[in-house]
């Protein structure tokens, strides 16, 4: 289990992360699947198809709905999903502090009610672990509190100090359940999180802080919640520097096709975001000449693909017209092809990122790339 430092540009890192699932070769994009399915009816079989090479999944869902215990008991998530590659869980912190109902984070843990039933959960980082054991999954995320980004500086040193208390129980909690027998994934890797909103100096004592504890990966989290891009770029800028290079470093939760090229530059090659199926579900497309908004009157008789060239399962077969006729009359298929299509746009775009930093050629890719997305169509 290791990541090896292919090659670096500036900051920008191509590497190689081996996992009991496989390789991944990143910078990679994973691919958000909520409850062990990406929306927008998209199967395993289709990820095989556009080039995905993680697939992430909800702990909080999955725990809430159809329950951690019934996919162990079936064999995992792997297994369950028919997915044979890696898969992340995130801790479900994220979920339990955004979505549930809270009612009172304790140093134990959160207690919440259910968005599904309203029945009072609770979940510490223990718990969160256990989940995340019970799925199998590849990558397990640390149990953490995600502050607002505007948060109070207090408010954020105390959370912040919570988490890495919480981060040493979610390691010392994933070496018991990785040494028993019934363990479904005894090679479980366990990523920590950085937080600290937009205070840079509280970053990156807490970056400092979590990578004395060596575990496989580091995220940062947090960001994407709220504050400006420049805000978050220059959170990167800061606290990258004081995470392991020689490790995953993951941005979670981010972002635009932009947003990823200037993570990349600034060192990050995890990444994961909601917006290529949520756009797509809306008809909302990417092209390398910026988006298209497919129910918009001027493709009505448009019978080109999405993008000339891509290979993706929608644009070898149908057209814009088509796909915008679908749409229109909220046909599921028409859905399911910009998601499709989106998926393979981010997942094809790791991989010309992933070439131009083999061939030294980051910085130049990253102005086109930005530069041919601004202009827009003809
Ligand atoms: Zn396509």
């Amino acid at each position: 289990m290791k990541y090896e430092l292919l090659k670096t540009e500036g900051r920008a890192k191509r590497g190689r992360f081996h996992t009991v699932h496989g390789v991944i070769e990143t910078p990679v994009f994973m691919n958000v699947g909520t409850v062990a399915a990406i929306k927008g009816a998209v199967s395993t079989d289709d990820l095989r198809q556009i080039k995905t090479q993680v697939e992430l999944s909800n702990t909080y869902h999955l725990h809430v709905r159809t329950g951690d215990k019934l996919i162990k008991e079936l064999g995992g998530l792997h297994k369950f999903m028919a997915w044979d590659k890696p898969i992340l869980t995130d801790s479900g912190g994220f979920q339990v502090f955004s979505l549930a109902g809270i009612r009172k984070i304790k140093e134990e843990g959160v207690t919440f009610n259910s968005h599904i039933d309203g029945r009072k959960i609770f979940m510490g980082p223990e718990e969160s672990m256990q989940i995340q054991s019970n799925l199998g999954s590849t990558i397990a995320m640390a149990f953490d509190e995600c502050p607002p980004a505007l948060a109070e500086r207090k408010y954020v040193e105390d959370s912040v100090a919570r988490t890495t208390r919480w981060l040493h129980r979610c390691k010392a909690e994933m070496a018991r359940l990785n040494s028993l027998d019934d363990t479904i994934n005894k090679e479980q890797l366990l990523f920590g999180i950085n937080q600290g909103a937009i205070y840079n100096d509280i970053r990156i004592e807490h970056a400092k802080t979590i990578s004395e504890l060596d575990l496989p990966g580091y995220a940062v989290g947090g960001l994407a919640v709220g504050e400006s891009h420049e805000q978050m770029y220059d959170v990167l800028d800061h606290v990258v520097p004081y995470l392991p290079q020689n490790k995953p470093t993951y941005l979670m939760g981010v972002g635009t096709p932009a947003n990823i090229l200037e993570a990349v530059e600034r060192g990050v090659d995890f990444f994961d975001c909601v917006y290529p199926s949520r756009n797509g579900r809306h008809g909302h497309v990417y092209t390398n000449h910026g988006k298209l908004n497919l129910f918009n009157q001027k493709f009505e008789k448009d019978m080109r693909p999405i993008e000339e060239g891509c290979g993706c399962p929608a644009c070898r077969t149908y057209s814009r017209a088509y796909i915008r006729h679908l749409l229109k009359a909220k046909e599921m298929l028409g859905m399911r092809l910009c998601v499709l299509h989106n998926l393979y746009f981010y997942n094809t775009m790791m991989e010309e990122i992933r070439d131009a930093l083999d061939a030294g050629m980051f910085a130049t890719y990253k102005k086109n790339k930005l530069a041919s997305m601004e202009a827009g169509e003809d």
